[in-house]
Parts: C-alpha cells; sequence; structure tokens
C-alpha cells in the first residue's frame, strides 16, 4: 500500500506574496499551502499525500460537498494554486504519539483515490498479479530528494519518456504460460476485454516465445473511455514503456529493451532522450515536466519518467500544470 499519511520534518516555510494568514510549508520535496504559524522550521507535521482519500472526520472543512469513495465520506486531495502557490495534498498536526517516519495510512483510514474503471477494461480475475512480476509503480520525486542529489553527484545517465495517461497492461510468459493483467489482477481471457485484445493483435504471446525467455512486456493502454482519451484516439492503443526479466529479477535497461522489441511493429511512449541530471533540482525536474504531449498537439502531458541506464531504478515527475487541469471529484 502507498504510504499516503507519513510524519515528515518541516524543511521550509516561506510566506506567500500578498497573502497574510497563509504560508508555504516544504516537507521533502512537496510544497503545501497551509494556516500560518502552524508548523515550524525543524518541527514535524503529518503529510497526506495528493490522491489520498481523507475521511471527513478528519478535514471536515475539506468535505462541503458531500462525496463518497469504497463507503467513505471525504474528500480526494489534489492538486490547487492558492494566491499563485502550487499546494500539494494537506498538513495536520501530529496524532499524538506519532513520530517522525510514521505510516499512519491504515489508521486514519486513508484510501488511495482511484476513479472507475470502464467495463471493457474491468475483466475478469484469474489471480492477483503475479508476484514473479514487478507492478509498474514509479516513485514520484517529491518523495526522492535525497536520492536524488546522490543521482546528481554520481552522473548517471538516464531514458526520459512521456509518462501516458491511460491504464497499465502486463503481458507475461512464465514456464511457458502466458497471461495478460492489469494494474492489479491477473486476467481471464475473454473476446472483450481490451487488454487481451491488445495482446492478441500484437502477437505479444508470439513474441515473447520468440525470445525464449521469461519476460514480461508492460505498456500503457490508452483509448476511447480510458482516462477520458486525453490523446483522442479512435480505437485501444498499446504503448510499451518496459521490459521485465523474470528470471533475472530486473527491468531490461533501454538498449535491452529497444533490441527486443526491435521489429515487433510496437509502439513505445515517446522517447525524448537520454541525459544526466546535471544541476538538476525537484523545482527544475518539476518545471521540465509541464509541457504538451508528443502524442496530441495542445494536450498537456501528464509527466515525464526517468530510468536509470545503468542502475535498476525509475522515477515519475507529474507535471502540475496537467494536476492544476485535472476535473475535479
Ligand atoms: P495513479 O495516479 O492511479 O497512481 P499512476 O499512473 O500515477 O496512477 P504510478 O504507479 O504512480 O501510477 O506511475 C506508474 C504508472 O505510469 C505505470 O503503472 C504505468 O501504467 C504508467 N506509465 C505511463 N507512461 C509510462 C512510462 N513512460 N514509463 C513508465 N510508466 C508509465
Ligand atoms: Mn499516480
Ligand atoms: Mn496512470
Amino acid at each position: 500500500m502507498r504510504k499516503l499519511a507519513t510524519v515528515r520534518k518541516v524543511i521550509d516555510i516561506a510566506p506567500i506574496p500578498g497573502a497574510d494568514a497563509i504560508e508555504c510549508v516544504t516537507v521533502d520535496g512537496w510544497k503545501v499551502v497551509s494556516k500560518k504559524g502552524e508548523y515550524q522550521i525543524g518541527g514535524n507535521a503529518l503529510y497526506l499525500e495528493v490522491d489520498s482519500w481523507v475521511p471527513e472526520a478528519l478535514a471536515p472543512f475539506l468535505c462541503k460537498d458531500k462525496r463518497e469513495f469504497n463507503g467513505v465520506s471525504g474528500a480526494r486531495l489534489r492538486t490547487i494554486k492558492l494566491r499563485g502557490q502550487i499546494s500539494q495534498g494537506l498538513l495536520l498536526p501530529v496524532p499524538e504519539g506519532a513520530s517522525e517516519g510514521d505510516d499512519l495510512t491504515g489508521m486514519l483510514g486513508i484510501q488511495k483515490y482511484e476513479a472507475p474503471i470502464p467495463a471493457d477494461l474491468q475483466g475478469i480475475m484469474k489471480g492477483p498479479f503475479p508476484s514473479f512480476v514487478r507492478k509498474t509503480n514509479q516513485e514520484r520525486i517529491q518523495n526522492l530528494v535525497a536520492e536524488l542529489e546522490e543521482w546528481v553527484d554520481a552522473g548517471l545517465e538516464w531514458e526520459v519518456t512521456e509518462k501516458l495517461d491511460g491504464s497499465s497492461l502486463t503481458a507475461y510468459l512464465f514456464q511457458g504460460e502466458f497471461g495478460v493483467c492489469s494494474r492489479n489482477l491477473d486476467l481471464l481471457e475473454t473476446a472483450g476485454n481490451s487488454y487481451w485484445k491488445l495482446a492478441r493483435d500484437h502477437k505479444l504471446e508470439q513474441l515473447l516465445r520468440a525470445s525464449g525467455r521469461n519476460l514480461a512486456v508492460q505498456g500503457e493502454l490508452i483509448g476511447p473511455n480510458v482516462q477520458g482519451n486525453p490523446y483522442g484516439v479512435g480505437a485501444p492503443q498499446l504503448h510499451v514503456f518496459d521490459v521485465y526479466d523474470i528470471d533475472q529479477g530486473r527491468y531490461l535497461t533501454s538498449p535491452e529493451r529497444m533490441a527486443l522489441l526491435d521489429g515487433a511493429g510496437l509502439l513505445h511512449c515517446p522517447v525524448l532522450g537520454t541525459q544526466n541530471l546535471a544541476g538538476a533540482s525537484v523545482a527544475s525536474l518539476l518545471a521540465s515536466a509541464e509541457a504538451k504531449s508528443a502524442l496530441k498537439a495542445g494536450t498537456e502531458r501528464e509527466g515525464l519518467v526517468f530510468k536509470c541506464l545503468s542502475a535498476d531504478v525509475s522515477f515519475k515527475v507529474i507535471s502540475n500544470k496537467f494536476l492544476l487541469g485535472e476535473k475535479a471529484i
């Protein structure tokens, strides 16, 4: 489970020009607008990340519109702008007895908000997501401040791809068995399921069998009904972003992945190039994430995913411009 509510150290507090009741508080790489005087630099605060579904009792002031998620009345934390200052998530006083680093997500009844899944994507469960493949999660750069400093110092090179806003697909071949999964489930093959249709249309089973290895291809399914189809495509498409080597327990590097996919006729998430992180900060990376999508003119891109060329690490940088433009729920 994602750690959505954690006790963190306040590293900076800055005034907001023209605002005297509020200020901008920094915890790790996150900026959160809060009431003035609530927190002190060097002190602790309970930080709730964006996409938290916060029960009404914890933050009644956010719940003027009555909304429910999984039967819990509450509100989704979003990215907002207050007096020109970006604010992501929510700070609350540290509950009695909790200390820095504690994860209170479960205890406080906080859930990760997920948009409803359209019928053709839902599918029928064959089993849980297989334990021999890694789930397609990426950590946010705001939670990687210390790591970023190390990566900058080490001068590592990274593949930079556009993060597409669709739904995650995994197709695996393991010990002779081929399977297709959504983000969290191994799916039964049915005629109407979009994940399986794409796997069949693109002959992913043949591709994996021809490799003679135990591998999983992972990509983003975009299409009508998926996340509001921001790219305006007429039919579902698969854009590959990773290949996982099951036997070695690691992702293929970018060149290895490209070699494996060469000639297979698959689409790949837009590759924007390789770059080292010289001089990069959370702020500069967030700024560089803001741009139009390579898939559709005029559409704001969701963000970037950085994958290291020499180590099995990666992270995502979500565009605040994209987040500010998201539909409210
Ligand atoms: P949610 O907002 O529901 O958490 P998310 O897309 O932000 O969804 P994360 O795990 O936070 O999910 O980010 C990783 C996901 O991004 C992957 O599961 C994959 O579906 C998607 N993705 C899209 N484009 C890329 C890309 N170029 N490289 C890696 N992952 C990508
Ligand atoms: Mn996310
Ligand atoms: Mn996504």
